[in-house]
């Protein structure tokens, strides 16, 4: 899933990309209100963490004009403090979830991973394909109740591909989603991940689960 966070704090910005990667996330940093919105309204994100003061635009603006322009993407705010936060909530600006400075990043990544969920229409952290089992909280994945061992870009592809179950996916839209804007584009990166996702998720199974649409892209099918 890509993530983009906008935050002009760089060591909070930093903390944030530094953890959200750790979980498997592409994260790109916007240091401005401006370059905030740019990305926002350009690059398909899977969520936006948004600072309200910002330089050039502030948050409440972006939202507003993210939203005047159709851009659904799940938004969580940062809000510095509460007298800021009473005005978010007054203002209903369009934001999915608001956070109040100081916070731990594990109550932003749960807020984080809820959006997610909220977004692909999920409502357990558990989501199944058959006999594939993937725990969206703890990154787990089992196949026929076996845990199987993947890389954070494996899982991050696995993810991508199951929350949008039945559904073909491009290989430039699973680029967009599992990378981050600074990727050094490679077309052959996506056939080469899935062909090692396959060998780890369908070897040795007469059910397969990933599917090749020749010429398009890649789909799960249960
Ligand atoms: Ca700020």
């Amino acid at each position: 899933m890509r993530v983009l966070v906008v935050e002009d704090e760089v060591p909070l910005a930093e903390l944030i990309k530094e953890g959200l990667e750790d979980e498997g996330y592409s994260v790109d940093v916007a240091y401005d209100g401006e370059e905030g919105f740019d990305l926002a309204a350009n690059e398909p994100y899977d969520v936006i963490i948004l600072d309200i003061m910002l330089p050039k635009k502030d948050g409440f603006e972006i939202v507003k004009d993210l939203r005047n322009d159709g851009v659904k993407t799940p938004i969580l705010m940062l809000t510095a403090k509460s007298a800021t936060e009473d005005k978010v909530l007054g203002l209903n600006s369009g934001a999915d979830d608001y956070l109040t400075k100081p916070f731990s990043f594990d109550e932003l990544l749960a807020r984080v991973r809820a959006l997610l969920r909220r977004s692909f229409g999920e409502v357990k952290s558990i989501v199944r394909v058959a006999d594939l089992e993937l725990n969206l909280n703890t990154h787990e994945v089992k196949r026929s109740s076996k845990p199987i061992e993947l890389t954070s870009k494996e899982y991050a592809l696995l993810e991508y591909l199951t929350l949008n179950k039945d559904r073909l996916l491009s290989r430039m839209d699973i680029i967009e989603h599992i990378y981050d804007y600074n990727y050094d584009f490679d077309s052959n990166v996506v056939d080469v991940l899935v062909a090692r996702l396959r060998r780890k998720i369908d070897k040795g199974f007469d059910k397969k689960l990933i599917h090749t649409v020749r010429g398009a892209g890649y789909m799960v099918k249960g």
